[in-house]
């Protein structure tokens, strides 16, 4: 790569968390990249609510921190019902860090946020843009074909940064071997609107049953929650006397659990979903930890320290994954342990 950090011409793939924030991250450190998305917009779907203490440290130099605080709601207790008995309750704000919280936020407010931060660095994302293909050639840099309204147009780049989720073509292109793993029963979500929902506004609700099945439901705020649940019916695992007002939405989904053997090959990186993917674990889940491989990655890119990066995130990447399997789904223990 060029020793010049403004002659760098870098290519972020994708502007979900992880891209905008590499984006952000790089912006900051002099190097304005090339930001494109297949997308035509920002996507509305509700994926993550959860954005964790460590998150909001790094994401505090930005100046992203406060805008999320001043949005999302502030999670300060857990409480846990076996069956339909409560039986334990945390309280978040005996632990000694500085955002001894949960922040919930639908993930679109948070890339409208993290979007913004960027433009004002003086980026922009190119929507309608589809990356369709990579070469990397013998003196480091990367040749790049993508396509937009038809036409293809191909350009060089010193890296490329391949943040374009699950199904990465980035990923693709690379050859990256994966270790994949689907769980054969379907999860779910529900997001609903209840004025009786019985607990406080800064509550989250663990629905534990004895035959491992569970609900968690976290508050968005103005009345309106999130149940997820490793069962087809996130609402019928829920327990306790409330009324929907209104149900937003009600969907099942699959979880592949997948994690890549190297998170680069020459001048071309993963990060986020396009390397790993597991259970939507709140606070640990994807979306965490994919904002943390493009802070790391943004900074190695600008210091010419890019040799570490696979080292630095992949371990980080295999713990987070185990935990999240053996904390929700037990008897998948023996199967992750070996990622
Ligand atoms: C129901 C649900 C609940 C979740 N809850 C949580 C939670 O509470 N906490 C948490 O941390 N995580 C959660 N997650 C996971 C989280 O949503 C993902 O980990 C996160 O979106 C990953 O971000 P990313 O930027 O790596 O990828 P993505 O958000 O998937 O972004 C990838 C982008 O790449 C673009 N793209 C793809 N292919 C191409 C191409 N060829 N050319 C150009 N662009 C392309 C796509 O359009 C997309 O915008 C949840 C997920 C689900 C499904």
């Amino acid at each position: 790569m060029s020793s010049s950090k403004n002659q760098k011409k870098v290519l972020i793939v994708g502007a979900g968390p992880t891209g905008l924030t590499s984006a952000f991250e790089l912006a900051r450190q002099g190097i304005v990249p090339q930001v494109i998305d297949a997308k035509k917009e920002i996507s509305p779907l509700s994926r993550a609510v959860g954005v964790s203490a460590s998150t909001l440290e790094l994401l505090e130099e930005s100046g992203v921190t406060p805008r999320l605080l001043a949005e999302g709601v502030k999670i300060t207790n857990a409480q846990i019902t076996l069956e339909s008995e409560k039986c334990t309750a945390l309280d978040f704000s005996l632990l000694p860090c500085q955002y001894n919280f949960l922040l919930s936020l639908p993930q679109d407010r948070t890339e409208q946020i993290m979007q913004k931060r960027f433009e004002e660095l003086g980026g922009s994302v190119q929507y309608s843009t589809v990356l369709i293909s990579l070469t990397q050639k013998k003196d480091g840099t990367v040749e790049v074909v993508t396509e937009k309204d038809g036409k293809r147009l191909t350009e060089t780049f010193n890296a490329v940064i391949g943040a374009d989720g699950v199904n990465s073509k980035v990923r693709q292109q690379m050859g990256v071997k994966t270790r994949d793993y689907e769980y054969p029963n379907a999860w779910s979500t529900a997001e609903f609107n209840s004025k009786d929902w019985p607990s406080p506004p800064g509550e989250i609700q663990y629905f534990l049953k004895k035959n491992g099945n569970f609900a968690v439901v976290i508050p968005l705020g103005n009345s309106r929650y999130r149940a997820v649940s490793n069962t087809s019916d996130a609402l019928a695992c829920v327990s306790g006397k409330y009324t929907i007002d209104k149900l937003h939405s009600a969907n099942t989904f699959k979880i592949v659990v997948r994690h890549v053997k190297t998170y680069q090959k020459g001048n071309i990186f993963l990060a986020g979903d396009a390397a790993h993917t597991y259970l939507p674990a709140g606070g640990q889940g994807g979306m965490n930890l994919g904002i943390k491989d493009a802070c790391s990655l943004a900074r190695r890119i600008a210091e010419n320290d890019v040799k570490g990066y696979t080292r630095e995130r992949r371990p980080v990447g295999k713990a987070t994954i185990r935990w999240s399997v053996i904390f929700a789904v037990p008897r998948f223990r023996s199967i992750w342990m070996k990622m």
